[in-house]
């Protein structure tokens, strides 16, 4: 007993969750074990997953790492995690995050940040990130607490929390799962998808997430392909890419060097590389950071006051209250994207700014649909840094945004991408290799993942 207390004390300390519902995954478990007896096992029966907290989930608060949704308790259940549920998995709780999934080191949730189960192997204790903004998710799956999690991935979060913490985890297609109940980021780029240890754990929970669904308005009408079933490590007859616009100044050597290794392996298993350019790369990151602060600009309206969460009470007017309750309950991050989302919309600088971030978008589509002429799949780094130190990039809005350069082009394609380990770098962190995919080649992106695992 005191051994089990002390693992789950070290478990706690991770601050990997911001509720605990051991009595859902416990009832997911006794009807798993009815469902054996009665020979009706379903495909996730019992296995108890942890749920980033920006889905909702019917009667369990549901805060998206914001004060603003405190103690907010949905009455109704997102598509995904219903999906899971109706698969026969238990829920463990939900995980920490960023604030509304804005960061990429969790360190902007109201929650508190999220500590990475890792330590560099220079003796010292400095607490690392495990990235973000599903950082909560990718610590309880490295930690050993869930074998698997539901994550998201507005530009990057749930494929750099992966290479962080050596697990692995794809983003689908655009519109594979359901958006419907997951809180509202940016609408045109959010995805869930799975982060597991395993790329046939992600292939398994990925078949239960995903499928059409009429409550959102850009769910790809599709049947939901056997990814588990199609898994295959052999390559032969298929093209990897190489993107030399990834190739950027101050990478570390050791990055490059995982790159590389990860080139060999794919030959190993059949494939042939070949280079290739996607030339608007450099325009990705800037991009982003006009159209997904644009849009969240736009679905953080809703937070009022009025209809969820917090009020601020003792005011005098209606706009006032708006105004308090806004203050208050929004982090410094939320407010920034706010601002710079509220301006690049405004009436004066639409054009110059979101309208050309619109053209650029698709230029960078446009990129991928050329490469993908030459190859099958792409090849990339993750993240072009392994896991920081916590405050480490905080006082610098800028340095924490470029932490996203690989991973957001394909977010702003809406294509398929996965971060797979690596290997260690000199300190003993992990490292992430990233596979980009073609538009609904999820198995694609899967196999290659699986050769390199
Ligand atoms: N780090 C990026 C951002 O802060 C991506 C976040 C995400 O994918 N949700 O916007």
């Amino acid at each position: 007993a005191e051994a089990f207390n002390a693992a789950v004390a070290a478990a706690r300390s991770l601050n990997a969750f911001t509720v605990e519902t051991p009595e859902l995954a416990l009832a997911a478990a006794d009807a798993a074990d009815a469902a054996r007896a009665s020979g009706e096992l379903k495909p996730l029966s019992g296995i108890p997953l942890g749920i980033k907290d920006l889905f909702a989930t019917k009667g369990v608060d549901s805060t998206a790492g914001s004060k603003i949704l405190q103690h907010f308790k949905p009455t109704y259940e997102s598509t995904v995690s219903g999906n899971l549920k109706a698969a026969g998995a238990g829920m463990l709780g939900k995980l920490n995050m960023d604030e509304f999934a804005m960061g990429s080191s969790n360190e902007t949730s109201a929650y508190g940040p999220v500590i990475s189960p890792w330590k560099r192997n220079d003796g010292g204790n400095a607490a690392l990130t495990p990235g973000g903004s599903s950082g909560g998710s990718a610590a309880a799956v490295a930690a050993g607490i869930a074998p698997g999690v539901t994550g998201t991935d507005t530009g990057g979060s749930i494929r750099q929390p992966a290479a962080f913490t050596g697990i692995s985890g794809i983003k689908p297609t655009y519109g594979r799962c359901s958006r419907w109940g997951i809180v509202a980021f940016a609408s045109s780029l959010d995805q869930a998808g799975p982060m597991a240890r395993t790329v046939r754990d992600c292939a398994i929970m990925l078949e239960a997430m995903a499928g059409f669904d009429a409550k959102d308005a850009t769910s790809l009408n599709l049947p939901v392909p056997q990814w588990e079933a199609g898994l295959s490590a052999d390559l032969r007859g298929k093209k990897v890419g190489i993107p030399k616009e990834y190739r950027i100044d101050g990478v570390p050597e050791e990055i490059n060097a995982i790159w590389d290794q990860g080139i060999e392996w794919l030959k190993d298993a059949g494939a042939e590389v070949v280079q290739i350019s996607l030339p608007h790369t450099k325009y990705a990151l800037p991009t982003y950071y006009i159209i997904a602060p644009a849009e969240a600009s736009s679905n953080l309206a809703r937070y009022d006051g009025v209809r969820y969460g917090l009020r601020e009470m003792g005011v005098k007017s209606l706009d006032d209250m708006y105004a308090a309750t806004r203050a208050d309950g929004f982090g410094a991050e939320v407010k920034r994207r706010i601002m710079i989302g509220t301006y690049v919309l405004s009436a004066g600088f639409y054009d110059a700014y979101f309208t050309k971030a619109q053209k650029v978008r698709t230029l960078i589509k446009r990129d991928f649909t050329e490469a993908f002429r030459d190859c099958d799949f792409i090849l990339t780094p993750t993240a072009p840094s392994a896991a920081f130190g916590l405050q480490e990039k905080m006082s610098d809005p800028l340095a924490m945004y470029l932490n996203d350069v690989f991973a957001v082009p394909a977010s702003l394609a809406g294509l398929p991408a996965m971060s797979v380990p690596g290997g260690l770098d000199s300190q003993g962190l992990p490292l992430g290799i990233h596979l980009i995919g073609r538009e609904m080649d999820e198995q694609g992106v899967l196999n290659a993942g699986l050769a390199i695992e």
